[in-house]
Order: structure tokens, then sequence, then C-alpha cells
């Protein structure tokens, strides 16, 4: 799993453009072009913007001015997801394929529903799990659903999944090799009804494609990496090494999030602060 040559190292650094950068993309995109530099390895910088309806060209904009003035360095061309929606679509053909993913017709207030009415479901950390009702639907009344234009996602069969891969793991930097539970995120969306794709099959395939050797983002995607392993296996892509991070906490103790104008590192720029002060404060 680990390459043998340190040199070798391809990290990548992955925003999504939906608003500027804050101090913990700060920290996220200099851990990951410092580790690749300490070892002679390559910097990536990927654009995440599937969805068009919360990305703007701005943002886009936003992210190379930041990173160009805290002094990041990044290959060209920079991929951007927007402009490979064939090679998701792709994946989610082979996912088909092997019968690992079915379509789901239901809408929130269904699921909803049939939580309530199950006495309340397992959670993962961002909520209860999908309660797998159209797990259960039959081939005919699928295709019948489907013929009729009912809006529908995919989702991953986690069991199915599971048994067609058998057990895996990954090797993260900070935890060491971790057994992957396929059962994290349940059956998780791997195709929105909205945009046919996902970040969990965008984020896989890209970094297969763009040769990433050590996946370098926040902790609160540890669970999403269960995942993507699984979607490697799947889809016959190689594993990379995880570099899972802290996030960054402001002084009252809570995340940085993008609605927080305050903390952007462009508000931080217009208010006089210098590159290197902002480097220090995201602790490089
Ligand atoms: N695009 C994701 C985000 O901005 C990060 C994806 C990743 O690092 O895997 O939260």
């Amino acid at each position: 799993m680990s390459r043998a040559d340190p040199k070798q190292t391809v990290t990548r650094f992955a925003p999504s453009p939906t608003g500027r950068l804050h101090l913990g993309h700060a920290y996220s995109a200099l851990h990951a072009s410092e580790s690749a530099r300490d070892v002679g390895g390559r910097f990536l910088l990927r654009i995440e913007d599937i969805d068009r309806t919360r990305c703007r060209p701005e943002f886009e904009a936003g992210i190379y001015e930041d990173l160009a003035w805290l002094g990041l360095e990044w290959e060209t061309p920079v991929r951007r997801q927007s402009d490979h929606m064939a090679d998701y679509a792709a994946a989610l053909d082979r996912l088909q394929t092997l019968d690992v993913v079915y379509p789901c017709f239901c809408t929130r207030r269904d699921i909803q529903r049939e939580i309530e009415r199950a006495g309340g479901a397992p959670h993962g950390r961002e909520g209860p799990l999908y309660p797998g009702t159209c797990r259960h639907l039959s081939a005919g009344e699928r295709q019948a659903r489907i013929a009729a234009g009912e809006a529908h996602a995919f989702r991953l069969n986690a069991a199915a999944a599971a048994e067609m891969t058998g057990p895996l793991i990954f090797a993260d930097r900070a935890r060491g090799q971790v057994d992957v539970d396929p059962n994290v995120l349940g059956d998780v969306v791997l195709a929105r009804k909205d945009i046919g794709t996902s970040y969990h099959i965008a984020v896989t395939v890209d970094d297969a494609r763009q040769g990433i050797t050590c996946v370098t983002r926040g902790e609160d995607l540890l669970e999403a990496t269960h995942v993507h392993r699984q979607l490697q296996a799947l889809l016959g892509l190689p594993a990379p090494d995880y570099a899972h991070h802290r996030l960054l906490v402001d002084a009252d103790g809570k995340r940085f999030a993008k609605r927080d104008k305050a903390v952007t590192i462009q508000s931080q720029r217009e208010d006089g602060q210098s590159a290197d002060a902002v480097r220090a404060a995201a602790g490089f």
C-alpha cells in the first residue's frame, strides 16, 4: 500500500467552490503541500464542483487567489470535476453491473416516516442511516418505476458490497491500519437524484485518475473513507494512503465554517494580515 520511494508521493487539496476558503482550508492545503514538498513529491489541486447549484466561478477564482497568496504552488492543469461527469457515470455503470447499487425513490419525508414506523434507526455521524426501504423492491417494480419517470437516486447495497469485497483495511498516517466498517454510513447515496453522481464516487475516481498516493483531508471525512475504500475495491482502483488531520477550531472551540465570513483568508488579507501571519495561525 505505501509507496517505497517517497519522491513518488502525490498529495492533493480538493476544495469545493461553495464559499471563500478559511483558516481550516489553509491548514489542510498547507498540510498536503508541505508533506509533498518535504519528500520531493507532487502537490495537486482539484476543484470539486459536481453540485452546480452551490458552486460559483467567483469562489473557484477565490481558491486560486487565496492559495497563491499563501505561497502554495500546484501543478496545472487543475482537474475540475464538472468536466468529468462521464467518468463518474461510467463508475456508477460498473457498480450497477456488479449489482451492488439499487435505485432509491424515497423522498426525505418517506425516509423519516419509515424510520419513525420502525421505531428509530441506527445513527451514523451524519444522522440516521437509511432504513433500506427500496433495497427490498423487486426488479420488476424498480424497472416499472424508472420507466414511469419517477425520480430516483442510487444507493450502495452495503451488505452486498461487503460480501463481494471481503474484509478491507486502509492505511492512515496517524491511526495505522484501519479496518473498514462497511456499514459506517449504511446504504449511502452514490448518485444523487439531482446530479446523477456523488462526492463519494467523484472523489474515489479522481484520486485514482490523478495518481494520488496520500489523500490528505480533515478527520470529519474519516467515515467517508470507509466507503471510498469499498468503492476502490469494487472498481479495481488502487488504495492510496490517508492522512486525516485534526480540524482547526476558533477561539471558542468551534470549527471554522464557510459561512463565518470573518475568518476567510480573503478577510484576513483585507484586514492587513500578512501571509506569514496567516500561515503561522494555521501552524505553518
Ligand atoms: N471537497 C471536499 C470539501 O471541500 C473535500 C474532499 C476531500 O478532501 O476528499 O469538503
